[in-house]
């Protein structure tokens, strides 16, 4: 039996057939079998879409080669009394727990929301009656921020080949399509995040992993550098090793970790609003027609970078999604994008921020603390403004010209919208920036200016970041992780799962 990797050029509605018959003509062979490895939209010419097929083909009519394999996570397991907390059922410290649970630690994975059904009935009501729910919504409760997302599985993390494969099989063990193992831009959409959610927790529970949800981490005993209580909504729990993985809108969880000395600093970030457009419009900008066969909605990413101005990026494109209210607080007001797998809505999001450094914008040095104040304050100014979650909305070029709307404008945002002068709401070299990068992006995509701008988008990444020891526990501690985005060293599903990953990888070789 021998093995060939080969590439193939299939248009864009080939069926299973065709690609046999191409592999068949290509190796000159008969009998077979294959699999995708990898798989790419090649849209550079509109005239000749196609797409890009990297395809390992196994025969006896063919010599010599080794099939390809996956990188596979090696997790030592061992007898352990040990007691492992982790805090957020995100993907960062999911991911952790279930890597502890798989190593033999008595692991408790501790979530402030409810299980998802209930999460996905709050976020229910909150959509149609604006009845906002502190415990579960966008970013809070069991699976964490991305559940209700459009759950791209895109990383720009290196050399993460085998901590993403091990959170990738897990997502295809509990219904994902395996599709997302070779797709260069894989997606799931929230309808299968909402199902995989469950289907992780039922994987870790019968490891004997215990999870205990409507529970808050609300402060940490420490004693010589050691956390030996974790003090929640629900009571004090001992503690042997500690990974806290509450996302970048826990503030005040942030809070309680500086009080407690864990130490961070300020770092980089992103804010902006979010745009959106008929996703006919935008198929037709990047396709030249209104539809593709065999591929779902046409995505753009783009970016401005000019003399004077912050860099101006589109982040977290949602094609045929919707626009979603993602407050964390009660009273902020803050957008976000999600989609269903189908990816077939009428509209297109995605994000249209500019990249910020705290100190140059303020002109002052910033602490972790301030940062966050700061953060918390533009977020309470837009839903003053709105007073309630109407997202505060202009058409784009009224936002490059600075000029109210004056029409009424289709949207896929549930809440309503409310005309705004974002360009006074954004700190002002924000929204110079941001007015500078859409009259980029109308030159790179045809009628990018007719769509809407909208909301605050401030959750591309977090504002501060925890200083860690090499071998990642905080710096200062013996025991006590901070992982995913709420550490600032990650942000989107897979970066923020591959270091809770690592996180718990961390804590197994020290135990080993
Ligand atoms: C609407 C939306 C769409 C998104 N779309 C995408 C996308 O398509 N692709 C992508 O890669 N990323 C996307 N993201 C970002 C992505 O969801 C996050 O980067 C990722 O979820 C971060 O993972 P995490 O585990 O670090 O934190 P989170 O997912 O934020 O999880 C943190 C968890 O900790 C819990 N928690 C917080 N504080 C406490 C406490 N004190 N006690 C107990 N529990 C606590 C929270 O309830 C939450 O469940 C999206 C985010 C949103 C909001």
């Amino acid at each position: 039996m021998g093995f060939r990797e080969i590439t193939l050029e299939l248009s864009t509605d080939y069926t299973d057939e065709v690609a046999r018959d191409a592999i068949a003509k290509q190796l000159g062979i008969r009998e077979f079998t294959w699999q995708i490895q990898g798989k790419s939209l090649d849209a550079r010419k509109k005239s000749n879409i196609h797409w890009l097929i990297r395809a390992g083909v196994l025969s006896d009519e063919l010599i010599g080669g080794e099939p390809f394999v996956y990188p596979v996570l090696e997790i030592p397991w061992k007898k352990r009394t040990t007691r492992a907390l982790v805090v957020g059922s995100g993907p960062a410290g999911f991911f952790a727990a279930l890597v502890l649970q798989k190593a033999g630690f008595q692991t408790l994975l501790i979530e402030r929301g409810s299980k998802v059904g209930r999460r996905s009935d709050s976020i229910q009501t909150f959509e149609s009656t604006g009845t906002f729910d502190p415990i579960n919504n966008y970013a809070f409760g069991e699976g964490g921020a991305g559940t209700f997302s459009d759950g791209k599985l895109t990383s720009r993390t290196k050399r993460v080949a085998a901590e993403k494969q091990f959170i990738l099989s897990c997502y295809i063990r509990a219904g994902a399509p395996r599709e997302i193992q070779y797709l260069a831009h894989p997606h799931l959409g929230t309808d299968y995040l909402r199902r995989i959610v469950k289907g992780l927790r039922k994987e870790f529970e019968a490891l004997g992993g215990q999870m205990q949800f409507e529970t808050l981490l609300t402060d940490l005993t420490i004693k010589n550098g050691k956390v030996v209580a974790a003090v929640t909504s629900k009571g004090e729990i001992p503690v042997d090793e500690v990974v806290i993985a509450p996302g970048h809108s826990a503030h005040e969880t942030y809070r309680m970790l500086i009080a407690n000395q864990v130490q961070f600093q300020s770092k980089n970030f992103a804010i902006g609003c979010r745009v959106e457009h008929p996703q006919e419009l935008i198929n037709k900008a990047q396709w030249g027609r209104d539809c593709l066969p065999g591929v779902k909605a046409a995505e753009y990413r783009l970016t401005a970078k000019g003399d004077g101005y912050l860099p101006v990026y589109t982040f977290c494109m949602c094609p045929g999604g919707m626009v979603v209210p993602a407050a964390a607080y009660e009273t902020t007001n803050i957008v976000n994008g999600m989609s269903r797998y189908k990816r077939s809505g009428n509209f297109a999001n995605a994000a249209c921020v500019a990249g910020i450094n705290l100190e140059t914008l303020l002109k002052k040095p910033v602490e972790p603390l301030e940062a966050l104040d700061w953060l918390g304050d533009l977020e309470h100014r837009f839903y003053e403004y709105a007073k309630d979650y109407r997202a505060p909305f202009a058409t784009i070029d009224g936002f490059i010209q600075q000029q109210a709307p004056s029409r009424t404008v289709d949207t896929s945002y549930p809440l309503g919208l409310t005309p705004a002068p974002l360009w006074d709401l954004l700190p002002q070299a924000v929204s110079r920036s941001i007015a500078q990068g859409l009259t980029v992006f109308n030159r790179k995509l045809k009628g990018f200016d007719s769509g809407i701008i909208l909301g605050l988008e401030s959750k591309t990444s977090s504002p501060i970041q925890v200083v860690r020891d090499k071998d990642r526990c905080c710096q200062g501690f013996s025991n006590l992780y901070l992982a995913g985005e709420g550490s600032g060293w990650a942000g989107g599903i897979i970066s923020s799962g591959v270091d809770g990953i690592r996180s718990a990888m961390a804590i197994v070789q020290k135990a080993s």
